[in-house]
């Protein structure tokens, strides 16, 4: 790690912040040749690595892992007396992390050729900033300052030490009684885990339905398969008040609808906002939005031309390959003066059981767009019906000329299935270029092959195509006699 001591007057390239964003765009900028700083106020790695997708996942795992024991009868196994040693689930949460951590580390991206620098940075101008006070000159600069999680403001919350996705990886014991509040992916996913792992969960939800932003067959999915994990599912109700205990962690939630829910611990899950706190925009010419994210252009540059934005800071889908690829065409931009511009195509995953994979229109925006739907239901799957996982299906959503324009997969390891679908979207491809490809057989891909398929033959079976096929076939059978 450089010292702040050590740092020069003026920098090519200023980027704020170390989490996915800033260190793609670090090693990018420096492999270009340019003079990069990367500023990070805590540690290098960021939300994707301490606080998000590797603790989350690693308790995913360890969370189907119990129940795939308890589920093992209907295959015939019977696995007696599951114990979940919650420290351990939390030895191997901590372990990934700790194992991941030397790709992100400041030694490593060091080596890329980027200075790094531990504290916390601020604008004082257009080109200029500081760092814990030390002034530093800038040609280009990078925002990549994340986002945090929400608090709930409800009357008596502030009686109680609420978890959150940044604090909820320091448990050391397993709560008994856990409420969560918000219905998101993230709720989502950590609700269905922490009961699978034994607590018994309660999911509070403000609106009508889970997964606000997901296809609504797939959010009721998710909603039977929580429930069946033990999850109560509350919708459509809010916390009007909490009264917390004198251990500050318990207590009970009244919920409007006139309910009370008592509570060993309360973790909140209520979306995220921009880490731009203190970061002197104003001073830096750098506008945002009503709710505080960086406004930036499809290049990813800010109301000042000198200031690039990127990751969940900027507003535009909140992923880690969101934050990867746009710190990357920040960094390209800054440094080569280039007009990269941002991809519309974003795959996303909910790592539910089963899970929820989508890229590209889904189903509902279909005939709005001139498009329709091929679905197959994971009944008909060979490879789902093996593993007994048959709740599921793949939609892909198809324009008039044949090309992909979207997909969605609900079934379990239907993120790994959607790689294929979101290269499909990407390049335009048709559904006779998938169909035409052999996909090994037995696999979850199958569904998407065979709705490709389905969709190729009805198109043969229409128009002017089908004539001339029917036609060779005809010539063909006189020519055989
Ligand atoms: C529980 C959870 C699960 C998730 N699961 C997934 C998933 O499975 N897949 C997925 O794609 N995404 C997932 N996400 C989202 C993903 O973590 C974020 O989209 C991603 O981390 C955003 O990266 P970023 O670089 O924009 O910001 P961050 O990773 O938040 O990094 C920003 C960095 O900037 C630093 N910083 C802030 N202000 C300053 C300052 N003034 N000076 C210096 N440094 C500063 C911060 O300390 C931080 O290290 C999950 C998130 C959560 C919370």
């Amino acid at each position: 790690v450089t010292r702040l001591a050590d740092l020069p007057a003026t920098v090519d390239l200023l980027i704020i912040g170390a989490g996915t964003a800033g260190l793609v765009a670090a090693k990018t900028a420096a492999g270009f040749g340019a003079d990069t700083l990367l500023v990070e106020a805590h540690r290098t790695g960021g939300d994707c690595l301490w606080t998000g997708c590797v603790p989350s996942k690693s308790l995913i795992a360890a969370a189907e892992i119990a129940q795939s024991a308890r589920d093992g009868s209907h295959l015939g196994v019977h696995v007696d007396g599951i114990r979940v040693d919650f420290a351990a689930v939390m030895a191997h949460v901590h372990g990934a992390m700790a194992t991941i951590a030397p790709v992100d580390s400041p030694e490593t991206i060091e080596q890329s050729g980027a200075r790094v620098v531990i504290g916390r940075a601020r604008f004082t101008g257009p080109r200029r900033a500081e760092i814990d006070g030390r002034p530093i000159a800038f040609r280009q600069a990078v925002i990549a300052t994340g986002s945090a999680p929400t608090l709930p403001h409800t009357p008596g919350m502030e009686g109680v030490s609420v978890l959150t996705s940044d604090t909820v990886w320091d448990l050391t014991t397993l709560p008994e009684r856990l409420v969560v509040i918000g219905g998101g992916a993230i709720g989502c996913e950590l609700g269905q885990a922490f009961a699978r792992l034994g607590s018994r969960v309660v999911l509070v939800q403000r609106g009508p339905r889970l997964l606000p932003k997901e296809d609504e067959n797939a959010a009721r999915i998710v909603t039977a398969a929580l429930e069946d994990d033990g999850v109560d599912v509350r919708l459509s109700t809010e916390v009007v008040r909490v009264e917390a205990n004198d251990d500050g962690e318990s207590g009970i939630l009244h919920l409007v609808d006139g309910t009370s829910v008592p509570f060993d611990r309360l973790l909140a899950a209520l979306g995220r906002f921009p880490r731009t706190e203190g970061l002197g925009l104003d001073a830096a010419e750098v506008r945002t939005t009503e709710r505080g994210h960086v406004i930036v252009d499809r290049a990813l540059r800010t109301s000042n031309p000198r200031i690039w934005a990127a990751g969940d800071v900027s507003g535009l889908p909140q992923f880690t390959h969101t934050a990867g690829v746009n710190g990357s065409v920040a960094a390209t931009n800054a440094v080569l003066g280039l007009r990269r511009t941002v991809s519309d195509v974003v795959p996303r995953v909910t790592f539910t059981h089963p899970e929820v994979a989508a890229v590209g229109l889904q189903p509902s925006e279909a005939a709005a767009n001139g498009c329709s739907v091929q679905t197959v239901d994971h009944t008909h799957v060979d490879r789902a019906i093996v593993d007994d996982r048959t709740t599921g299906f793949t939609s892909l959503v198809i324009d008039g000329r044949g090309r992909l324009r979207g997909a969605l997969i609900v079934g379990p390891r239907a993120g790994e299935s959607l790689g294929e679908a979101s290269l499909a979207v990407s390049a335009g491809l048709k559904t006779n270029a998938i169909a035409s490809a052999t996909h090994a057989y037995p696999t979850y891909s199958d569904a998407l092959f065979n709705a490709a398929v389905a969709d190729v033959r009805e198109r043969l079976q229409s128009g002017a195509l089908n004539v001339a096929v029917r036609a060779l076939s005809r010539v063909r059978s006189w020519r055989v006699r």
